[in-house]
């Protein structure tokens, strides 16, 4: 049986079983999270697909997840094919 669970960063629910029980967080980024003291925390809001997400004061990241990271640069590789292609550059 499975139990619901919030979690204490982002305040989801989630679902853990009975012998799970000491479990605070829905996932490891929130674990990260939680492991950041609050004035050294910053929320911010991903650049490519809007959620917030909390991350040190002192790190440039600009996506909640290295998805969002992965998606984002591969776009712009292709925008920067694309320009090759349309010739705008000359590598
Ligand atoms: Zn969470
Ligand atoms: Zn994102």
């Amino acid at each position: 049986m499975l139990e619901a669970k919030k979690c204490a960063v982002c305040n989801q629910e989630f679902n853990i079983y009975p012998s799970q029980n000491h479990k605070k967080y829905c996932s490891k980024a929130c674990y990260t999270n939680s492991q950041i003291k609050p004035e050294k925390r910053i929320t911010k809001k991903c650049k490519f697909c809007g959620t917030k997400f909390t991350s040190y004061i002192a790190q440039k990241h600009n996506f909640c997840s290295r998805f969002c990271g992965y998606e984002a640069r591969k776009k712009r590789t292709e925008k920067m094919y694309d320009d090759i292609k349309k010739n705008k550059y000359y590598l």
